[in-house]
This record gives C-alpha cells, structure tokens and sequence, in this order.
C-alpha cells in the first residue's frame, strides 16, 4: 500500500430531519478519505437510539435493509481508521451505552494524549472496558458523573480529557457537538432548511445539499435539541493548533477547513514550492491525487507545463489476489501506472505531498525511470516529516520516519532521484493565508503543544546518532 500517513476518522450529525440516518450515511460516503476500517450510524427517534456499525467502505456496510431500523430525526454517524485501539467490529462507531443518565451514542475524530491515565484510574474504580479505543472513556466519565444533567455530565467528562478531539454525542432528544480548546481537528456546522448539521469536512454539508454557517470553534461545546441551538464555551482557553497536515494531504480539496479552501492552500504550497525549488524540467507530474493541487501551484509558479503522467487505479479495494509468480513493487503498480508518452525522454519534476519511510517514492521514482524519464527531480509540497503524531493521526515512530535519520541527501539516494528538495517551513506557513501562528507544525519541529505520554517521549528523545532501526539498502 502507498506509504502515507493513515487518515483519521470522520464524524457527521444531523438534528431535525425526517431522513436523520440517511443523510448520515450520504454524509459519511463524502467522508470516506478520513476512514476506511469501519463505519457506523445511530439514529435517536426521541425515545430510543438504535445502532448500526460494520467493517468496511460505507457503501458496502449500509444498504436499504441496514438502514431502516435506524429511524427518527437526529443521528450521528463515524467513519475509522484505527488511530488508538485496533481495527475490529467493537472499536467501529459511534459507541452506544446504556447508563443512569440514560441512553447516549458517542463518536469521536482526535487522539486523547491522557487516555492511559484516565483508562488506569477508571479502572481501578472498577469500569471495565469494551473496546480498546480511547473514545470510550468519554462514556464512563460520562456514567459516573454525579452532575443532574446530561449535558452538565457530558461536559465534566470532556474536560477531563487532554489532546485532540472532535466530538458528537447523540441523546434521545438532543446532539452534543465538542470540539477541544486547540482545536486540532476540523468541525463545521452546516444548515439544511431548519435541520442542524456537524461534520468533520464541508464537503459531507455539500453532498447533502446543507449550506457551510460556520466552523464549531475550538472549545465550544455545541447542544442541539428541542430549543434549538446553544453555543457554551466551559474549558479553558488554550493556544490554538489546528493540524496543518489537514491542508497538507488529509482533507479533501473541495471543503474548508479551519476557514480556509483546502484546494487553494495546496495550491499556494506547490507555488511556494516552485519558488523555493525551481530546476530546469519539461513537465511537472503530480503523484495522484494528493499531489494534484500543489503540482497544479508549481506549473503556475514555474511556468512549466503539467500533466498527469501516473493514472490512479481508484477501484482498488481493500485487498488484491497476487499471482503466485510474484510481481515486482506490485502493491503500487497496483494503484500507479505510468503513461510514457508523458515521461519517455523528458526532464519530470514529480510533486508528492510527503516522504515517510521512503519506500513509495523509491518505487515510483524507479516507475518513472522505467517508462523513459531522462531525469526525475522529486519536489515535496512540506518540510520533512521528523516527528510521530499524537493527536489522531496514525504515524509510524520517529525512527521509522525516513527524514528523521537521514539527511536530504541521503533521502535522494535512497528514493534515486536526480534532485530532491522539501518545501521549507517558511513556505508552509505563507501558504495558510491567515493566522500562521494557530498551527499545529509538530510532525515537521518536534515542538509539541500538548504534553504526549512518557514512554513516547523516551523514544522521541533517542539522538539522531543512535537510531539503528531504519537502515537504507543501497
Ligand atoms: S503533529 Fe502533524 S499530523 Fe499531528 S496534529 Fe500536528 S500537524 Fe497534524
């Protein structure tokens, strides 16, 4: 598979329409990119919630059958990559409780940094857990809190948590959204006639045809219920840090997030890009699809013209036969396939979004060599990635980070191309158009806003010097 960063998750809610749980499903199908272990849907129809949750794409999980026992007019719904906790049927959500306070549905896009502490002291109060996610915490928080109301109980057991964390709890009469004071993952609130809609990405509001009012701000907790709409805001303030990679490669091109066109900012990047990086080439070849809008900045920036040299297999499922006679870099060829009308004989400045290990970018390098390219100069539309995620991407460690134990340098031979160059930190941040200083850069400084669990600090800390585990086969 293509040696990315794994996408997090999705989440989407919907209070006030008839066709709660079909909107959800729309809306999850718009959010497939942000998770696609497992999904799920709860629908309250004001007195009992009802749940339907599978491993897999949306499409495949839901049909008309699956969907009609999930009935009433507010739902909630989760698309998942396995960021904490590992892919199995239990760990899909939203999860659905029981407890004193009554029924309530929960699911959750972010990383929480405190989640073994919390999990050790509930558990030596005697909370036993079902899942191996994070997100359940929420709930026994939630169960065990002495507060009279429900919203006041959902509130103390979301400022007991540290890190990332955007939000959506579904009562039988009532949608909570939270999103945390850093605001680390996007969360937009969208109207569809007098029906309230939450979503991780504008592009779920587009598909259903909801309209984008503005993002749930970080620390604010929103409650949508009978009276409509109302706006807390009970944590305490804290340096903004939305996640940068969001704009980088996770979200999809045609939403906001964090108030900013997705496509325009990858756009600025490969502009800064060719700025920053300019060599004398014939085309600029995007890597599909993360890499088209920054190569599109680069053309415009340099001038030299685009076009897709490597066509994207997008119905590659989740797994594919091989032949016994095994085919070589099969799992990219898989998914990329040159056109060498394109490349053969030409100078390629060949745009990606990111480096992490190394071994996609070697493989298609050597693809590109393959079909004909005389010269084949890579260009990354960020600084190098030298730090792990800790708030809800799924990053290998640092050691396994090829740009944390290597020089550039090193990194160009390793991949073998003709030049390499990253665009620069300076560059990334002119990008964003507004508020350079609201984010989150740590997976390109080490410089971490929240404070990550121990044992991972130890590792982080290894000098550069002593990491053995990645080695490059020359
Ligand atoms: S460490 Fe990187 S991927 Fe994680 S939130 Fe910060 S910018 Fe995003």
């Amino acid at each position: 598979m293509l040696d990315k960063f794994k996408d997090e998750c999705g989440v989407f809610g919907v209070y006030g329409n008839a066709e709660a749980s079909k909107l959800a499903y729309l809306g999850l199908y718009a959010l497939q990119h942000r998770g696609q272990e497992s999904g799920g849907i709860v629908a309250s129809d004001g007195g009992t919630l009802r749940a339907a949750r599978g491993m897999g794409y949306v499409a495949d999980i839901f049909d008309e059958q699956t969907l009609a026992p999930l009935v009433g007019t507010s739902a909630i719904g989760h698309v998942r990559y396995s960021t904490a906790g590992e892919s199995r049927l239990t760990n899909a959500q939203p999860i659905l409780i029981d407890c004193v306070h009554g029924q309530i549905a929960v699911c959750h896009n972010g990383n929480l940094v405190n989640e073994r502490e919390l999990k050790d002291w509930l558990s030596s109060q005697g909370a036993i857990f079902q899942t191996s996610s994070d997100t359940e915490v929420f709930l026994h928080l939630y169960a065990r809190s002495q507060a009279a109301h429900a919203e006041d109980a959902l509130i103390e057991a979301a400022s007991q948590a540290q890190g990332a964390f955007s939000l959506l709890f579904l009562l039988k009469d009532r949608l909570v959204a939270v999103r945390d004071p850093h605001g680390f993952r996007p969360m937009a609130l969208g109207r569809l006639g007098d029906a309230w809609v939450v979503c991780s990405e504008t592009c779920a509001l587009d598909l259903i045809g909801a309209t984008y009012e503005r993002d749930v701000e970080p620390g604010e907790v929103l409650i949508i219920g009978p009276d409509g709409l109302r706006s807390v805001r009970p944590f305490p303030r804290a340096a903004l840090s939305h996640c940068i990679f969001e704009h980088v490669y996770f979200a999809r091109p045609d939403s906001l997030v964090f108030g900013e066109s997705v496509n325009q900012v990858r756009t600025n990047l490969g502009r800064y890009l060719a700025r920053e990086s300019r060599v004398a080439a014939d085309v600029v070849v995007p890597v599909p699809d993360s890499g088209v809008c920054a190569a599109v900045g680069y053309s415009e920036g340099s001038g030299i013209p685009l076009q897709f040299g490597l066509i994207r297999n997008h119905y590659v499922g989740r797994t594919f036969i091989e032949p016994q006679q095994s085919i070589r870099h099969f799992g990219v060829k898989v998914k990329l396939n040159p056109v060498r009308s394109i490349l053969q004989g030409r100078r390629v400045v060949l745009i990606d979004d990111s480096i992490v290990r190394g071994t996609t970018s070697r493989k298609i390098v050597k693809m590109i060599k393959a079909a004909g390219a005389k010269e084949v100069h890579v260009r990354i539309s960020c600084p190098p990635t030298v730090s792990p995620c800790f708030y809800g991407i799924d990053t290998p460690r640092r050691n396994d980070l090829i740009a944390a134990t290597h020089t550039i340098d090193e990194v160009r031979k390793y991949i073998d191309a003709d030049s390499l160059q990253y665009l620069s930190m300076e560059g990334l941040l002119q990008s964003v158009n507004s508020h350079r200083e609201r984010y989150c850069t740590s997976c390109y400084t080490g410089r971490y806003p929240v404070p990550f669990p121990r044992d991972e600090a130890a590792f982080l800390q290894l000098p550069l010097g002593l990491d053995t585990r990645t080695q490059i086969d020359r």
